[in-house]
């Protein structure tokens, strides 16, 4: 428990959220200010900062939620579909410091856009550079 973080006060029941569901490793909750009808945040309840930060079987329970929420908040409101995503690390957007991935519902010609569409300008990477960033990956990712 972080006493500054708001997720981890939600967990406590300090703060009040509208929770869709909870199990001994994690809490779903409605985001406070929603990009769409159902937009759910699932938080591993104890208190890490990034992915990177979160043990294996924490991360499992995390992924084991969404896969459970996902289809059922996308019923619950009529969604087309949905984005599940994570703003891992201020760079990529996190103003939460607590891990949480996000379940936004998606409804035809809503507007919005795809994953995409979050990053900045697209590299030129040349086939040598695209074979060595696979090798580093695939060297640690073991
Ligand atoms: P981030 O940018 O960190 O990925 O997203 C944080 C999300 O948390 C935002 O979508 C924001 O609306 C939501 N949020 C921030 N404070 C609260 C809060 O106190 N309660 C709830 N339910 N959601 C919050
Ligand atoms: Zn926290």
């Amino acid at each position: 428990m972080s006493e500054d973080c708001i997720f981890c006060r939600i967990v406590d029941g300090e703060l009040p959220a509208r929770v869709v569901y909870e199990d001994d490793d994690v809490l779903a909750f409605l985001d406070a200010n929603p990009l769409a009808p159902g937009h759910t945040l699932v938080v591993p309840k104890d208190h890490y900062e990034t992915l990177g930060d979160l043990p294996a079987d924490e991360g499992e329970a995390v992924f084991a939620a969404l896969h459970r929420l996902t289809p059922v908040v996308e019923a619950a409101v009529g969604a087309d579909g949905s984005n599940v995503a994570f703003n891992n690390g201020e760079a990529a957007g996190q103003e939460v410091p607590h891990v949480h991935g996000h379940v936004i519902p998606r409804f035809e010609d809503d507007g919005g856009r795809p994953v995409h569409a979050v990053a900045g300008s697209r590299p030129d990477l040349s086939d040598d550079e695209l074979d060595a960033i696979a090798d580093d990956i695939a060297a640690d990712a073991e």
